[in-house]
């Protein structure tokens, strides 16, 4: 069932979800099933995974020389989505990126994910390669997130590339994509992202899910705003208790958002790792206490591969 139909059945119930990471090549998925089964008894009508582009090698040839390999480290994204279907009985949302991907490969994704009965996907451009400062769009794909919703948009009216089939069967994807209530990096203003974030709307997005944040006011100024630019479509926030004290350098620098100040001060005050947990999972607490009070569709949390942190705030909201 697509995610917006869910959010339409819950009558106004703020829902639970989260998103997983792929696990890495070679892993066995069972280290994910043991990840996400003590989350199941939330109900969660969808889950996210997510999906990483490829990235360089680099093999030991002898000789002070070095062999340059491409590779995906975590691939398996569609796959995973079917098997998470097929296990838990839920929606899987598969994250679908313009970054690593040409066109026809991503139609080729976007047909598997059609014939296995994924109603959801969620359209990205991703980050830049690990060596590259900036992104850089790859050979026959796309260079914004906007132009891959038209894509699936397209898929979706029974367009597919290079159009010379008959085609009597079409898609009828849901679509979500990415908002940054603290901007994206690369935006020159929160205006202008918003004006983005309206074309990927426009072109065809049926809800919006947020980077996270730590600061409410900023989720709620943000849909405001959204609202004013004529962003109609639901804004799922998303977001994530802190768990280590590293985060406080590391989500900064890796997701471009500010920490408040009391949870800096709350964290620099912890002995150890398991104070910050905790400290995270109370904040986290917090967070979620008031967007399910001011109604949120739905509440979803990054759970970055564990999931001990993100069932001690479920229990407490849901
Ligand atoms: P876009 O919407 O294309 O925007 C990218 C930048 O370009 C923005 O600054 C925007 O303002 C600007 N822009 C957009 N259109 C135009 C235009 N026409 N002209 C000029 N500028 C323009 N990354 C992964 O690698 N894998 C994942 O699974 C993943 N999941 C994510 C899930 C969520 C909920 C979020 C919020 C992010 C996720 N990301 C993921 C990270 C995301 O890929 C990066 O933040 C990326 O840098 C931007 O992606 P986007 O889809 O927002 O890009």
């Amino acid at each position: 069932m697509k995610v917006t139909d869910h959010i339409k059945n819950a009558k106004g119930k703020t829902l639970f979800s989260f998103e997983v990471i792929s696990p890495q090549k070679g892993k066995n998925i069972q280290e994910l099933y043991n990840n996400i089964d003590p989350l199941m008894e939330f109900n969660p009508p969808f889950i996210d995974v997510t999906t990483s582009r490829e990235e360089y090698v680099y093999l030991d040839k002898g000789e002070g020389l070095l062999d340059r390999k491409i590779t995906r480290m975590r691939p398996g994204t569609v796959g995973i989505c079917a098997a998470l279907k097929h296990k838990y009985n839920v929606d899987t949302v598969p994250h679908v990126l313009c970054g690593g991907f040409t066109k026809e490969e991503t139609e080729y994704l976007l047909v598997d994910c059609h014939y296995l009965g994924i109603d959801n996907v969620m359209a990205l451009r991703g980050d830049a390669m690990k060596h590259e400062q900036y992104f850089n769009t790859t050979n026959g794909g796309h260079t914004y997130a906007s132009e891959l919703v038209v894509q699936i948009q397209n898929l979706n009216a029974g367009k597919y590339l290079h159009d010379v089939i008959d085609a009597d069967d079409r898609a009828d994807f849901c679509i979500g994509v990415a908002g940054y209530p603290e901007k994206h990096i690369e935006a020159p203003s929160l205006q202008s992202d918003l004006k983005r974030l309206k074309e990927k709307v426009d072109a065809g997005a049926d809800y919006v899910v947020t980077q996270m944040f730590f600061d409410n006011q900023k989720y709620f100024e943000f849909v405001e705003a959204a609202k004013k630019v004529g962003i109609d479509v639901p804004i799922i926030p998303g977001i994530k208790p802190i768990a280590v004290k590293r985060h406080l350098q590391l989500l900064p620098h890796v997701f471009k958002i500010d920490l408040p100040e009391v949870l800096i001060s709350a964290v620099e005050k912890c002995k150890d790792n398991k104070a910050v947990r905790q400290v995270g999972i109370e904040w986290c607490i917090e967070q979620s206490k008031e967007l399910f009070d001011a109604g949120v569709p739905v509440l979803h949390y990054y759970s970055m591969g564990k999931s001990d942190n993100i069932k001690a705030v479920a229990k407490a909201i849901f």
